[in-house]
């Protein structure tokens, strides 16, 4: 199908500086949790995101020189020439598709403690660094300035040997040496780089200018920058921003503009909606004649359009809906806007980054897989053999694997027990602020609409024995798994006492159960997002909920995607009384026992119900009776993303050789250098 013409605005070219972007596409730098230590994987990843048709593809930020490291968080490096091949490769998976490669340079200065190269901080006050390792940054002294200066000069010219066609100077997201010298909050220097807003943008003008020199005629310039650090007085806002433009607003080729810090950037769905940024960015363009890259969670064609045409951006920037799509412009290009796999604002990719580890999404289990297990966003091996195939199950994983299966050319079927498709997300999707989780299923349920080898059955719960009667070549089972009332989790391997409470668990209250009383207690001994998500529904009816949990803070894990700082707030607004470091003991005559995880410190709360949110039980009978695989959560409980990503491994793997003791993926490994001179003692 042709394209709609009222998206033809998102497919004109655009000039920045010396090259051409072809469309207005414009994939952001993003983490990634490969970065140096797994180029290829890095490359290829990127190279797909170019061959959906983003006509601009950056890397993550890339340090450039070890004086600000920011390790073992794993970005790009450019310290010396030994790095340029990776971004070579790199550049070339992103060539091959005819989409421009675009290099992040960052000095992180006082964001980093420098723990693998071991050189002191510097950064334009002599203030502790960011985070809470004990190390303080030093002032810059001129010379420096003139180092920082010299090395990102000598990155440019490393980027362009590699061939980037667009080069960034980044002074957003709070990360860097160039934000924090804008700053009000961090600089606090008396000289020329301190003091008046020309002074704290001296720097950040220098670096424009020594890029733009060194990119002459063969790159374009990028400035990514932050319009309101959203500190109120104390940092910098939109008055200040207009007089930086008034000042160096002509000097790059491109702006990429953005909001506070990361975690800002990347909010998640429960916590922002599409286009969220737009308020910030109105008027930007008017302050400048060069072209405006923004983002905000844009997944929907016609926001972008709505944005471009209100002359609010001129690039649709992007990171997670490429990362959820990476063929989203294609798919508008052609037509086929059922076919976008819409991000759902999880920042599951996110935790790639902090957790160090590839990155992975809920939507799209090919993300970091590219290169490492071959899989593809779009394309399928064909079959392996004529064989038909019974799914179990039509959650996440059961889903995803009918849909890859069909997609390969099986014949399935997808037998699920309730009446709709989706499984644990169509429950959760009906919680508090997850609504947007339901595009794990709206996604899947089209296109096996679109699979005429895939038929599904719903309200069909199936036996063993109906099973084996039916004479499938293969079952896969996907049958999910069952929240556990008895207390056992992290912290308690065995069942704990309850007395005589009443005991609900996140599937009683999914299903529409509720508590008699009014008091409640909720022990999450899970913490990721469901507990606080439990917590902040019942508050929301107005009941009284103590959250207690063992760990430090409410929903720990969703450091990982951000999010804590966040969900503590809502939580505390709701009105939810939160006890962190306390464990649950039992519940005897109306009263919770509690103790204190750091003092031992023993406590009683009364309560008239109990919500346990603590471990899963694998719903694996049918697997096992039938000696059948079971994948995700009937497997092993965990994430959607780890069910979704288990339903394509199961696909992909069907009829492949079996792995045995050989390694199950593509890794690279470091190449020895040479030993040289032993430690003298
Ligand atoms: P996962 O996250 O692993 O995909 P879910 O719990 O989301 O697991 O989904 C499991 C699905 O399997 C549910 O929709 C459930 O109704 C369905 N199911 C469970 N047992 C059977 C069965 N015996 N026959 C058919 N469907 C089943
Ligand atoms: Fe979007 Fe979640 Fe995928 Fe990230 S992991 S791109 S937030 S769907």
């Amino acid at each position: 199908m042709a394209r709609d013409p009222r998206y033809d605005i998102l497919f004109e070219p655009v000039q920045l500086g010396p090259v051409t972007a072809r469309n207005r596409f414009f994939q952001v730098p993003h983490c990634n949790g490969m970065g140096h230590r797994d180029p290829t994987a890095h490359a290829v990843m990127r190279g797909v995101k170019a061959e959906g048709g983003w006509a601009v593809v950056c890397t993550e930020e890339v340090e450039f020189h070890p004086s600000s490291d920011v390790n073992g968080f794993i970005e790009g490096r450019l310290w010396d020439d030994a790095d340029i091949p990776a971004h070579e490769r790199l550049v070339e998976q992103v060539h091959a598709h005819g989409s421009l490669a675009g290099l992040e340079l960052v000095h992180s200065g006082m964001i980093s403690a420098n723990l693998y190269a071991r050189m002191p901080t510097l950064g334009p006050s002599n203030l502790p660094v960011t985070g809470y390792e004990p190390a303080q940054a030093r002032a810059m002294t001129r010379e420096d300035i003139a180092d920082l200066r010299r090395r990102h000069r000598q990155a440019v010219q490393r980027g362009l040997r590699a061939g980037y066609d667009l080069v960034y100077v980044y002074a957003a997201h709070g990360l860097t040496t160039l934000q924090h010298f804008l700053s009000r909050r961090y600089n606090l220097r008396e000289d020329e780089y301190g003091g008046t807003l020309e002074n704290r943008a001296r720097l950040l003008r220098e670096v424009l200018e020594d890029t733009l020199e060194e990119c002459e005629g063969r790159a374009a310039v990028a400035c990514r920058l932050v319009v309101d650090e959203l500190l109120g007085e104390e940092g910098l806002e939109r008055a200040e921003i207009e007089e930086l433009f008034a000042l160096v607003g002509e000097l790059p080729d491109v702006w990429d503009v953005m909001v506070g810090f990361w975690p800002d950037d990347s909010r998640t769905s429960r916590f922002t909606h599409e286009g969220w940024t737009e308020e910030h960015f109105r008027g930007i363009k008017e302050l400048t004649s060069k072209p405006v890259v923004g983002i905000g969670w844009l997944t929907s064609p016609d926001t972008m359009v709505r944005l471009i045409r209100d002359g609010v951006i001129d690039f649709v920037g992007a990171a997670r809906p490429s990362i959820a799509d990476p063929f989203l412009p294609v798919k508008v290009e052609e037509g086929r806007l059922e076919d976008i796999r819409e991000c759902i604002g999880c920042n599951v990719c996110v935790t790639g980054d902090w957790t160090m580890t590839p990155i992975r999404c809920t939507q799209n289990p090919s993300m970091g897989e590219e290169w490492r297990r071959g899989w593809h966003p779009e394309r399928f091996r064909p079959a392996g053999s004529d064989s038909k195939v019974l799914v179990v199950g039509g959650g996440p994983a059961g889903l995803e694997a009918a849909m890859a299966l069909g997609k390969r050319g099986y014949e399935v079927v997808l037998a699920e027990a309730g009446r709709e498709l989706g499984g644990r997300v169509l429950r959760e999707a009906r919680l508090p602020g997850l609504a947007a989780w339901i595009r794990v299923v709206d996604y899947r349920r089209g296109q096996l609409a679109k699979l005429p080898n895939v038929e599904v059955a719903l309200e069909s719960e199936v036996t063993a024995d109906e099973v084996r009667g039916y004479g499938f070549d293969h079952v896969a089972v996907a049958t999910g798994a069952r929240w556990r009332a008895d207390g056992v989790g992290r912290w308690h391997t065995r069942p704990i006492p309850l007395g005589v409470a009443e005991v609900l668990t996140p599937d009683d209250l999914m299903a529409g159960r509720r508590p008699d009383g009014d008091r409640i207690l909720l022990f999450d001994d899970d913490h990721y997002y469901l507990g606080g998500v439990l917590a902040e529904l019942l508050a929301s009816e107005g009941r009284r909920v103590t959250l207690v949990t063992p760990a430090g803070r409410v929903s720990e894990w969703t450091i990982n995607t951000m999010e804590q700082p966040q969900i503590h707030r809502r939580l505390v607004e709701a009105g939810v009384e939160l006890l962190p470091d306390r464990v649950l003991l039992a519940v005897e005559g109306g009263e919770a026992r509690l103790r204190d995880t750091m003092t031992n410190g023993e406590s009683t709360l009364p309560l008239d119900a109990l919500v346990l949110v603590t471990a899963r039980l694998p719903n694996d009978a049918l697997a096992l009776e039938l000696g059948v695989e079971a994948i995700g959560d009937a497997y092993a409980p965990g994430t959607i993303a780890m069910a979704v990503w288990a339903g394509r491994r199961y696909a992909e793997e069907l009829d492949g050789e079996p792995h045995g003791d050989l390694m199950p993926f593509r890794r690279e490994v470091v190449e020895l250098a040479p030993l040289g001179e032993e430690v003298s003692v």
